[in-house]
């Protein structure tokens, strides 16, 4: 099986594993006990919160464990909107391309008083300062833009989207969903220039099931797990130690390996990109900032759910997108925002390389695609260098 899903779920990485497998009968006990096998879980909860913080540009204090990207998404914007509201504010502004943990979320909390302000990216994708500039003022609460795009990888300055609104909407809290970006880029200057940010374990080569908020000390946000006095009061629940040390882990490899992953990986995915574009596929981002992992592409003229029935019995796994939404025939609402749905809007795959991608599952994969393509009668028209700009 040729795996070019890694934005969906990566393999658990072999430290991971070694790290954390001797602790499974060992380290069960809870975290909140006062005995010492619950000091010793204890510890190793702290010791992960100390790296995780650390690696990722925060304090400590300022790192709450989550049941992962999701979780962490909805309390961010929930949170912040609920608190908001109670100070007069009670404005979103958010990207039309958010993940659904993040859209769904402020379509929620800002019901149906029309609170919500939808942030348009470009026609490649990138969501840009000067568009949300144009949605900011007084009454914003939140802004929600995230690191990476998802489906189509394609990566947002966070930093000067931040000046942007640190400029125009004082009293908005920032959060980013930096669940793509988390395995490939240096986030600290991210963090620093944020009140809020979400980054996953399972994405990262950790479990699924773990991740972060990191909350900046000044920012108040609502709890939205109740019902104990874990995390500083802030997330109820008992902690899953393992599973954040085992993100611990993870990020501590990311950051270790990533300059050379960035480069092997991005170079395999332009060497692949080459290969589809020869099989007449259009690349649908180009001129922007994209993951190095990301090959998101459009066959025209073929459906998405054929191309993955044919892949996936071939033995090539990719997705349609969020991979939450896979299986789903209508078009993602990132593609649809691309505006581009007459190039682009059918015939889309995503796939996604890692850390662990070959040069010999390339090769697979563009010759697995070859056969689909050609048993369903191959793509139906495609511009000469297969890019749409
Ligand atoms: N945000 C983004 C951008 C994601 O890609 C995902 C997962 O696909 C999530 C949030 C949700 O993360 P989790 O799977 O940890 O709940």
């Amino acid at each position: 099986m040729a795996y070019f899903d890694h934005a969906a779920a990566t393999p658990v990485r072999l430290e991971v594993l070694e790290a954390v497998a001797p602790l499974l009968t060992t380290a069960y006990a809870n975290p909140s006990a006062g005995h010492g096998q619950g000091r010793e879980a204890r510890a190793i909860l702290d010791d992960a919160r100390e790296e995780i913080a650390h690696l990722l540009g925060a304090l400590p204090g300022e790192l709450i464990f989550t049941s992962g990207g999701t979780e962490s998404d909805n309390w961010a914007v929930a949170g912040t909107l609920e608190r908001g509201r109670r100070e007069g504010r009670g404005r979103a502004v958010v990207s039309s391309i958010e993940h659904k943990a993040v859209l769904e979320a402020a379509e929620r909390a800002t019901g149906r008083s029309g609170e919500l302000s939808l942030v348009e990216p470009n026609e490649y994708g990138e969501v840009t300062a000067e568009a949300v500039a144009q949605h900011l003022g007084d009454d914003v609460a939140l802004v929600s833009i995230m690191t990476a795009n998802n489906e189509i990888g394609v990566m947002n300055d966070l930093v000067d989207i931040a000046r942007a609104v640190r400029r125009n909407a004082a009293h908005a809290v920032i959060h980013s969903d930096a669940v793509q970006s988390a395995p490939w880029c240096d986030l600290q200057e991210v963090t620093r220039a944020v009140d809020l940010l979400t980054v996953s374990s399972h994405k990262l080569g950790g479990l699924k099931g773990t991740g972060v908020l990191i909350v900046k000390e000044a920012v108040r946000l609502d709890p939205l797990v109740v019902g104990g006095a874990q995390e500083l009061g802030r997330r109820a629940g008992t902690q899953d130690c393992l599973g954040a040390m085992a993100m611990a882990v993870a990020l501590r490899c990311a950051v270790r390996d990533r300059d050379l992953d960035v480069a092997r990986v991005s170079g395999l995915r332009d060497g692949f990109l080459s290969g589809l574009v020869a099989l007449g596929a259009v690349v649908t981002a180009s001129g922007v900032r994209v993951l190095p992992g990301h090959a998101h592409v459009s066959f025209p003229g073929l459906l998405t759910d054929e191309l993955l029935v044919g892949f996936d019995r071939a033995g090539l796994a990719a997705s349609a997108g969020a991979s939450c939404a896979s299986g789903a025939t209508e078009l993602s609402h990132v593609v649809t925002a691309l505006k581009r749905e007459e190039a682009v809007g059918k015939g889309i795959v995503r796939f996604s390389l890692g850390r662990t991608t070959t040069q010999t599952d390339v090769a697979d994969a563009l010759e697995i695609i070859r056969r689909v393509l050609d048993l369903l009668g191959g793509v139906r028209s495609t511009s000469a260098t297969g890019l749409l700009d």
